[in-house]
């Protein structure tokens, strides 16, 4: 599908209108949520059709559903994709692409700070179908390059990584990617299509977790794939067939949270980086692990491929675990949980998370301080949460 009726238009009246400028159902002005499990079909030709997928329709909802179909053509346009399609979950998605895309006897290039139930599949589950993976250490842009170089069928790249934010490279990385002939696949779930385009700087497929930012209030699963259309359509077909579909009534919520994406963004951008800037002059916090701050390692390559620099920030604290245990319960204005991308500022220490299972010695190879704290910056009044922050911290 091409996307010239977009061109020009801004992400922002994207992020409202795609997929929704025709009326629904009964002149409804919003997208109904459409529940039904089959579709009826009283001229058996037409029928035909649309099960060949000559004809546009809906057949059976585990395939395609009229409310889902809104939800991918809308994600398609923001990430000015060819094709999009959508999953239960953000595992879902990634699983689906490595599964279809993949045959035995090939190689994976990937980095060791991908998203915890990614790194599952890599390490217990592709090789069991002789599929090699190959994870290298995700701040060694030199080491990724050549591994890619070296015979790769699937460049797999995910940035800002969880949980220390370390900034990979797109540009030159996918330049080896192509080189070797790769499939180049991005996880853009931190960055968001507003702060990031990998399809842009010539990535074959993006992957978002829309339980995420994409959704972003907490109270909808899902996953989405975007990019090229001959792989689209590949994932689609296997998706179809395993049934990892999104339900109609949470596409419906990811819809809804899409509409305000480009305002939440841009607050939670600048809301980060006040919070990452006040916690790097505190003298209780040990370091801030935030790509938009100057100081940051990676800063200069995030500056040039993203157009902000995300909600997503860590920090670590003096004094330990011990420090970590007095601080959490502290803060007022923030859920402590295992999760990302909320409206509300989410706060939870990967010690206890998403790296509760590696040992302290794994964590250190990972550069995860046992002290550190990843924070989901939401969009409350900046001068509160700061004030919520310094109040936890003199308490420690
Ligand atoms: C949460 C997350 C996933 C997995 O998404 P689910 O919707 O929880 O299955 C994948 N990648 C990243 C970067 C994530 O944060």
């Amino acid at each position: 599908m091409t996307n010239q009726k977009w061109d020009g238009i801004s992400k922002s009246t994207k992020a409202v209108w795609a997929g929704e400028e025709e009326t629904f159902f009964e002149g409804a002005a919003q997208v109904p949520i459409i529940n039904s499990v089959s579709y009826n079909h009283d001229d058996v030709d037409e029928w035909l059709e649309v099960a060949l997928g000559k004809r546009e329709g809906h057949i059976y909802s585990r395939n395609t559903n009229p409310t889902v179909k809104v939800f991918e053509e809308k994600m398609r346009v923001l990430e000015d994709a060819e094709a999009a399609t959508s999953f239960s979950t953000g595992m879902a998605a990634i699983s689906n692409i490595l599964f279809t895309l993949l045959s035995p006897g090939q190689r994976v290039v990937s980095v060791k700070d991908t998203y915890g139930g990614t790194s599952i599949v890599f390490m217990e589950h592709l090789p069991r179908f002789d599929i090699n993976v190959t994870m290298c250490e995700t701040h060694d842009q030199d080491a990724i390059e050549a591994e890619t170089l070296n015979g790769c069928d699937l460049l797999y790249l995910e940035t800002p990584t969880n949980p220390t934010m370390k900034v990979l490279d797109l540009k030159r990385l996918i330049a080896a990617g192509k080189k070797a002939g790769a499939i180049i696949v991005v996880d853009n779930t931190f960055a968001t299509p507003i702060n990031q385009n990998p399809l842009a700087l010539g990535a074959d497929l993006v992957v978002h977790s829309a339980t995420k930012f994409i959704g972003g209030h907490s109270d909808a699963l899902g996953g989405i794939v975007c990019g090229r259309e001959d792989l689209v359509n590949k994932i689609y077909g296997f998706r179809e067939i395993n049934g990892a579909t999104l339900d109609a009534n949470s596409a419906y919520l990811l819809l809804r949270g899409l509409k305000t994406l480009k305002l939440r963004i841009e607050c939670q951008n600048s809301n980060a980086m006040a919070l990452a800037q006040f916690l790097e002059t505190h003298e209780k916090v040990d370091k801030v692990f935030y790509p938009g701050l100057k100081s940051d390692p990676a800063h200069d390559i995030a500056k040039a491929q993203m157009s902000g620099f995300g909600g997503m920030l860590s920090f670590s604290l003096k004094g330990g675990f011990d420090a970590v245990r007095h601080f959490l319960p502290q803060i007022r204005f923030a859920h402590r949980a295992a999760h990302l991308g909320g409206v509300e500022t989410i706060v939870g220490p990967p010690r206890t998370t998403s790296h509760v299972e590696l040992t302290e010695i794994q964590r250190q190879e990972l550069g995860i301080p046992e002290s550190l704290i990843r924070c989901s910056v939401g969009i409350e009044g900046i001068e509160d949460i700061i004030a919520d922050f310094d109040q936890a911290l003199a308490d420690i």
